[in-house]
């Protein structure tokens, strides 16, 4: 009896510290994990999250129900170009035609068909100017007024720059380029609701 005690108090002592260890190691790697998740929510796509589109100044979504994001805005490794070059936007995956409406209210500034970026769209206001690339058709004319939530056209897949059916989505607020998601505090909403 004496004897399977003493063995068992040095099995003990033998054990405890690597115990100790998996249990700190099990923590860390835990808290690693929960950090590489949260991160990783934040670039991939979140999806309907509806309450996400009206943004702090009052902005709509553009495209009401799709709120996938195929390609963010940033560096990015181009699908077609097959090199690394920033995206000016955000990529919207959509069915063809699916409606797109107007942020805001302002002018249509320009309307044209490029051979890379489609059928495109630009409206302005005195704080924003929006662009709108690759759709299937266009609902606008050139220097017309339009108003918030008014018919852009709808989504397609049109240049050379498209590999599917989306909605290249780009934001100028006061003449510099920001990214979409952060004028629609898409992230931050959306870590909110999820965390
Ligand atoms: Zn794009």
């Amino acid at each position: 009896m004496e004897m399977n005690k003493k063995f068992k108090k040095a099995v003990m002592a033998f054990i405890a510290p690597y115990l100790v260890f998996l249990l700190i190691a099990f923590f860390i790697l835990s808290i690693f994990f929960m950090g590489v998740e949260v991160l990783w929510e934040q670039f991939t796509s979140p999806d309907g999250i509806e309450e996400i589109t009206v943004s702090s100044d009052g902005l709509i979504w553009p495209l009401p129900g799709y709120n996938k994001i195929s390609s963010y805005y940033g560096l990015r490794f181009h699908p077609v170009k097959k090199v690394y070059s920033f995206h000016d936007g955000i990529d919207l995956p959509a069915p063809q035609d699916t409606k797109i409406i107007s942020p805001s209210s302002g002018i249509v500034t320009k309307v044209y068909n490029s051979s890379s970026v489609g059928k495109t769209v630009e409206i302005e206001n005195t704080e924003y100017r929006f662009v709108f690339h690759h759709l299937n058709y266009i609902a606008v004319t050139q220097g017309s007024p339009i108003s918030k939530g008014e018919e852009v056209g709808g989504v397609g897949t049109t240049g050379t720059l498209s590999t599917g059916n989306h909605l290249h989505f780009t934001v100028y607020k006061n003449n510099s380029r920001v990214n979409p998601l952060e004028i629609y505090n898409f992230n931050k909403e959306y870590a909110k609701a999820n965390i």
